[in-house]
């Protein structure tokens, strides 16, 4: 179609066109039986996609932003200890959360492209007791995909509550929420669920609920108090009415269908087809000559890919000509070196026709700018690392 563009940021994403066509309905009202059952359903759903059959689902307005904050909020004390694990941008944010309820934070930060080892995390663990520990999944940032389930297992081992940044993650990477251990997982909308922008959402861990009961302080957040929302959330599941606040109808009646649209992929198999593309797409751009973040293919994500721009390329003449030929891409993120990287989202449902695309039109910008490659390479790499789906 002339002047359609292919979306390939990391975040928003392209969403499935039934997911659109669910946001377009005529807006009912939030106690309408129809959309209490949709609610339902999707805190229902939301369980299957965590792997949280024992784990609280909350649904709210907000970004994923909010979805962290609300963590924060509910289980952090002024004076407590907040282990911060820290690849990137999104690390700092969880930082800048924690300090604002007042914790005490210890900030580990990896070297740019690494992951910060499991000694150093234990090591930490043992100088004190630590209420929490925040861990990004996938560093939106640096495209860095952390390992949760050693580190979840480490905070059960030392008593801390493990909350597990999954903006970038949560139905793009593996996250086995009960069975690792993880307290809380939070998320957005607009990332691999797959749902435009506008919902804050989190799985909490029936021990991440009793720890929030137990508070000796009130909550000092009153949007996200899970005082005032567990009984929202409670009530949908039980299919009765209630209201806090108006929920966002049409973006959770888009929720469900992509939540219906990811099981019915499977879990495992979306898992399987970002793994695929992601490792196709690493080899196009390595036979590009290009240098991705991090500095190994097994902590590199599966939901989107950072490289340097090559040496003498304006990176932002490279953004403009990609989208002249109808392909967005973003830019940097970490504010020290926003402007020698770029980044490329491949989730959701991204296809292998997708992936082809950008590499085509990344080829063809990198060869006007004058990058010395051989047009075809980077599709090549990709055919060839590629499994295409038998029939
Ligand atoms: C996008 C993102 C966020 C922030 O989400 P918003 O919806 O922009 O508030 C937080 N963490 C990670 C890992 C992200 O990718």
């Amino acid at each position: 179609m002339k002047g359609r563009k292919l979306l390939m940021i990391p975040g928003p994403i392209e969403f499935d066109p039934d997911v659109l066509q669910a946001l377009g309905t005529a807006t009912t009202s939030h106690v309408d039986p129809n959309f209490i059952e949709v609610f339902g359903k999707s805190l229902e759903l939301m369980r299957e996609v965590w792997k949280s059959p024992k784990g609280q689902p909350f649904i709210v307005a907000g970004t994923g932003t909010l979805a962290m904050d609300m963590a924060a909020a509910n289980l952090i004390e002024q004076g407590d200890s907040v282990l911060v694990i820290s690849t990137g941008y999104f690390g700092k944010r969880f930082r800048d959360i924690a300090d604002c309820y007042g914790a005490k934070t210890t900030f580990l930060e990896a070297p740019l492209g690494e992951v910060v080892s499991l000694e150093a995390i234990e090591n930490e663990l043992k100088t004190k007791q630590y209420k929490a520990l925040t861990i990004t999944h996938v560093d939106t940032s640096t495209g860095i995909m952390v390992d949760p389930k050693p580190i979840a297992k480490l905070a059960q081992k030392y008593n801390t509550l493990s909350i597990l940044d999954g903006v970038c993650s949560v139905a793009g990477e593996e996250i086995n929420q009960d069975e690792w251990g993880l307290d809380v997982v939070v998320t957005g909308s607009q990332k691999a669920i797959g749902v435009p922008p506008g919902l804050a959402l989190l799985v909490a861990s029936q021990k991440a609920m009793e720890v929030w009961g137990n508070r000796k302080t009130p909550v000092f957040n009153y949007y996200a108090d899970w005082k005032n929302w567990l009984p929202i959330m409670r009530a949908y599941e039980e299919r009765k009415p209630s209201y806090f606040g108006t929920p966002p109808v049409n973006l959770i009646v888009a929720l469900e269908t992509s939540l219906k649209i990811i099981c019915k992929e499977g879990v495992s198999e979306r898992l399987k087809r970002h793994q695929n593309l992601a490792r196709a797409f690493r080899a196009g751009i390595t036979s590009l000559h290009l240098e991705t973040i991090p500095k190994s293919n097994n902590i590199a994500a599966n939901t989107l890919t950072a490289a340097y721009y090559p040496k003498g390329i304006d990176g932002s003449a490279l953004l403009t000509k990609m989208s002249n030929n109808d392909v967005i891409i973003a830019g940097g993120l970490l504010p020290e070196l926003k402007t020698s990287y770029f980044r490329i989202g491949h989730m959701g449902s991204v296809s292998s026709s997708d992936l082809i695309t950008v590499l085509g039109a990344l080829e063809s910008a990198l060869f006007e700018l004058g990058h010395p490659i051989e047009s075809g390479n980077g599709l090549r790499a990709f055919q060839n690392t590629v499994i295409f789906k038998e029939t």
